[in-house]
């Protein structure tokens, strides 16, 4: 059976057993809250797979653990790793854009992985590329209150 990583909205990250890909996230084992799957660290050493497509990337603020910075440069680094291959692989080309958030600011205007990711590239600084991107829309408030952007 495949081992996965969660990450909870406050950070507790855990490793799991699921039956196959598609089984629901656990909830978190130390605060029972909702969780993201993350990759799991023995996967990404393995490099002779397919690289992950947006398929399974959060598309929602909740989604990234509520704008986790390290769960946001882990899909980052996915997707990027995806496009380089999509690029020496057209035949596995997904045409849809992976969707960083489509919520609050961004319900009109979705933030995707790859604005995100160019907002991103001098700072390094996902956070602060998503408020960018979120105060650029003309919106000042953020998704939830208890963000830390
Ligand atoms: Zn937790």
């Amino acid at each position: 059976m495949p081992t996965y990583d969660f990450l909870c909205n406050c950070g507790h990250r855990f490793e799991r057993f699921l039956r196959s890909y598609k089984s629901a996230n656990p909830d978190c084992e130390v605060c029972a809250r909702p969780t993201s799957r993350v990759p799991s660290r023995v996967a990404m050493l393995g490099a002779a797979s397919i690289p992950e497509g947006d398929t399974y990337a959060p598309k929602s603020f909740e989604g990234t653990a509520n704008g986790n910075r390290e769960l946001i440069a882990i899909w980052q680094r996915k997707l990027e790793t995806r496009r380089k291959f999509e690029e020496k692989h057209p035949e596995h080309k997904t045409t849809r854009e992976a969707i960083a958030a489509h919520e609050g600011a961004f319900e009109n205007n979705p933030l995707t992985y790859r604005e995100l990711a160019s907002r991103a590239e001098k700072t390094g600084d996902a956070t602060a590329a998503a408020a960018e991107a979120s105060r650029d829309r003309g919106v000042k408030a953020v998704p939830k209150k208890d963000v830390n952007l």
